[in-house]
């Protein structure tokens, strides 16, 4: 069956074009797909936006919307175990990681589903004046162009496909090329919930082919795009040409801060896992762990001795911890981003090669990796790996930390870890990032924004501001007694 959805039908590229996926785990081939070029692109934007402007979803009541999007949480509880499968082919994570993660998917339906079905149409507004009717009211922003990455492919789908369905818009999605199935998956069950043709359209291909009329194209209203700094940075620029709205949800070089006073096994258990969960693939990842002076040569100690005993091995592996890198390209991106930081003079402390033995030869393992006595001004601290690398630097003072954590161009995440709650306090609202663990790493709900400051991007996903994104706010006023005013007599 074909993978391009366009128009409520499912078909094959234009030009007939297909590509090979294959299990970072150990090369072997998960399926061929479809592969969409610009045209089929194109007709794609043009079906989203008839569908947006002539189309029965827009004017489908917010309730009915909810119910839809309830409808397909409940789609994806049934089908839990073979999305978490395809998810797991796809990218090689661990099948139970994949596990949480459709978790998480249903848990995103689930609340912008209800969300839309209690939220405020629009509201009043007291003029003062008992002829004047003036009211603001909530609006689909109109044809979204949703672009996501491959690390959490149909998490960081739900994310936005959730919101822009609730809010009533249509959309063209364009999932990336190395995780396409679970995003397949999502479009079959959208149909089967009953979604309207035209409303969600899917896309697949490389990102300059399949992926450029997203940005440029002048019936696209929205571009909510998760992904890399230097994509993030050429849409924004691209979308300027035709002024959409942009939402942007880029990288993060996320500090994870220790002080001294800090509960000592649990800061090292979530050290561990801040930053080498999914082979550090995760935006958030707390790849940058800043140790206070007087607890560091303890607690790297630590850090180092369990980082060598980390398990690496495919999805279906019941002894594994973590797993491959997505990819061969950015496998060997991760080994010059270590030898670089190694010539800066940061020391290697564990890990620095890639994993190989029974099970990992033919998938793109490497070891989990600490570079110790790192300076802000390396480029390993300042620039993210994307892999499992934790670069390690001493503070003294809670000013040092916190000059420290925000001294990068990213605001993604981060993490303080003390017994102390004023510091703990003070310390989070200093830290200029969109979330802050406090003696914690990683865990969020749907309730809670989600996004960046700085150059990790802006707008927001999840929470209320995330349904906001994707909303226009218009304001409606009428004179319930006209008259002349006279101005011009
Ligand atoms: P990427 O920027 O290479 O690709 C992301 C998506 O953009 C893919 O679908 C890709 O095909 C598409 N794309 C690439 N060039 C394009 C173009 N010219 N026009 C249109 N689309 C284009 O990123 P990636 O390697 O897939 O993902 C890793 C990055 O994503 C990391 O930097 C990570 O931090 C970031 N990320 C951020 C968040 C967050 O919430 N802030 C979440 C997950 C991942």
């Amino acid at each position: 069956m074909p993978e391009l959805f366009v128009d409520g039908r499912w078909r094959a590229a234009l030009d007939g074009r297909t590509r090979e996926i294959r299990c970072p785990a150990d090369g072997s081939l998960v399926a061929v797909v479809d592969e969409a070029g610009g045209k089929d692109t194109v007709e794609a934007i043009a079906a989203a936006r008839r569908a947006f402007d002539e189309g029965p979803w827009p004017r489908t009541s917010a309730a009915d919307r909810g119910d839809l999007l309830l409808r397909v949480a409940d789609l994806l509880v049934r089908d839990k175990k073979a999305l978490a499968r395809a998810e797991s082919l796809d990218t090689g994570k661990r099948l139970m990681e994949s596990a949480y993660d459709i978790d998480d998917v249903v848990n995103c339906f689930r609340y912008f589903g209800r969300l839309i079905a209690v939220e405020a149409a629009g509201r009043v507004v007291d003029t003062g004046m008992d002829h004047i009717d003036s009211r603001v009211t909530y609006e689909p922003v109109g044809v979204c162009a949703l672009i996501t990455p491959w690390n959490y492919p149909l998490l960081q789908t739900a994310w936005k496909v959730a919101p822009a369905l609730a809010a009533g818009n249509t959309f063209v999605l364009k999932p990336s090329e190395l995780t396409p199935h679970t995003a397949v998956h999502l479009m079959r069950l959208l149909e089967e919930a009953g979604l309207p043709p035209g409303a969600g359209n899917l896309v697949l291909g490389a990102g300059p082919e399949a992926g450029a009329p997203l940005a440029d194209h002048p019936d696209i209203d929205l571009l909510s795009f998760t992904g890399g700094l230097g994509t993030g940075r050429r849409l924004m620029a691209v979308a300027a040409g035709t002024v959409k709205k942009v939402a942007l949800e880029l990288g993060g070089k996320n500090p994870n801060i220790v002080f001294a006073d800090a509960d000592f096994e649990a800061a090292v258990d979530m050290a561990l896992t801040a930053v080498f969960l999914h082979s550090g693939q995760v935006c958030s990842a707390g790849a940058r762990l800043l140790v206070q002076d007087t607890l560091h040569d303890r607690f790297v100690d630590e850090v180092v001795r369990r980082a060598e005993s980390i398990r690496l091995g495919g999805p279906f592996d019941e002894h594994a911890q973590t797993g491959p890198l997505i990819s061969a390209t950015h496998l060997a991106k991760v080994e010059a981003y270590v030898a670089e930081g190694l010539t800066e003079g940061a020391v290697l402390r564990c890990g620095g090669e890639r994993a190989t033995g029974p099970g990992l030869d033919a998938g793109f393992y490497y070891r989990p990796t600490v570079l110790d006595e790192c300076t802000a001004d390396m480029s390993v601290v300042q620039d993210e790996s994307f892999g499992p690398v934790l670069t390690v630097e001493r503070f003294t003072s809670e000013d040092d930390a916190v000059g420290l954590a925000n001294d990068t161009i990213y605001g993604l995440a981060g993490a303080v870890w003390t017994t102390d709650e004023a510091r703990a306090a003070r310390v989070a609202s200093r830290l200029r990032l969109g979330t802050v663990w406090i003696n914690d790493y990683h865990p969020y709900v749907p309730q809670a924004e989600w996004g960046g400051y700085k150059q990790s991007g802006f707008g927001r996903e999840l929470g209320p501001a995330g349904l906001a994104e994707y909303r226009e706010t218009k304001h409606i006023w009428r004179n319930t007694n006209p008259g002349p005013q006279g101005w011009f007599d």
